[in-house]
């Protein structure tokens, strides 16, 4: 492996795939292998010229990754639809896998797992350096308060495809966590007509769509006479960019396995 990371971005034509390809131009511990987009897609072979301006590069966007690219680490954001398509191209290279695609089925993230005994992989709900601190503090402070209600709010630009977030999941999910409760018998997506009063230990969620919000979630942790709210809001998808760039840095050069951001952020040891 030479010194630069050699990166491939599955998705680059997307919102968060072109943050992560200027993410990677921009870098001086990474070099941009390949920019696939999907076939059929208008960029395909077009310089990246047509989307990033004057940056430095010599990389054309390509709907197929040649055998002879130099790969170190596959860098996904496409999407539930093209995310077996991406695993299987990591595995077929026996190259590390980072993804941010939500959204994902069950099977697909049981496949994660099994090509971990071959390939370095991670995913993440969120690659933001805050929405890891909210993950931290939003377990403790479900820990210390685990007699309080715990709803959770997540607003996000009207073209998401998935509801809840998969951000607004994996904070449910580390309450219950912090509750020592099983998160799926505590959730609840919906809450319409006659429901009655809230059920102790519920984590509920509301989810609003609008306009270009690149993401927002609040926790509200809740008893009789206070309310604690915490809030993440994210304006720039760079910040995603750049969390999963340095992930990618990360779990190039290691063992195969599953890891988390959690690690990237705080290696043990
Ligand atoms: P998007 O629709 O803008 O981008 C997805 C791109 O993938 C599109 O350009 C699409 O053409 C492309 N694609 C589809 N099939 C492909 C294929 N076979 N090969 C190559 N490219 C293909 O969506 P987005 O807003 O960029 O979000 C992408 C995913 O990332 C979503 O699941 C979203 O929820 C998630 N996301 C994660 C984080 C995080 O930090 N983990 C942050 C933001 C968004």
């Amino acid at each position: 492996m030479s010194e630069l990371v050699n990166v491939v971005v599955y998705g680059s034509a997307g919102r968060m795939g072109q943050a992560v390809v200027r993410a990677v131009l921009e870098s001086k511990q990474a070099r941009l292998a390949c920019a696939l987009v999907r076939p059929g897609s208008g960029l395909a072979d077009e310089p990246l010229e047509r989307v990033f301006g004057a940056l430095p590069r010599n990389v054309d966007f390509s709907t197929s990754l040649d055998p002879d690219t130099p790969c170190d680490v596959l860098v996904d954001f496409s999407g539930p639809v093209a995310f077996d398509a991406a695993l299987a191209l990591a595995l077929e290279r026996r190259v590390a896998f980072v993804s941010g695609t939500t959204g994902l089925r069950d099977e697909q993230r049981a496949a994660m797992e099994r090509a971990a005994q071959t390939i370095p992989v991670l995913w993440a709900a969120n690659f933001s350096l805050g929405v890891a601190m909210l993950m931290r503090t939003a377990r403790r402070v479900a820990e210390l308060l685990p007699d309080w209600d715990c709803e959770i709010i997540e607003m996000h630009h009207s073209r998401k495809q998935d509801a809840p977030s998969g951000t607004a999941l994996a904070l449910g999910q580390v309450v219950a966590e912090g509750h020592g409760s099983a998160f799926a018998e505590r959730a609840v997506f919906a809450r319409h007509g006659q429901v009655g009063p809230r059920k102790e230990g519920e984590i509920g969620f509301a989810v609003l769509r609008g306009g270009d919000v690149v993401g927002e979630h609040t926790l509200v942790f809740s008893t009789a006479g206070e309310r604690l709210e915490l809030t993440h809001r994210a304006t720039s998808r760079d910040i995603f960019a750049r969390g999963a760039l340095a992930a990618a840095i990360w779990l190039a050069r290691r063992a195969p396995g599953s890891y988390t951001f959690d690690q990237v952020l705080a290696p043990p040891g």
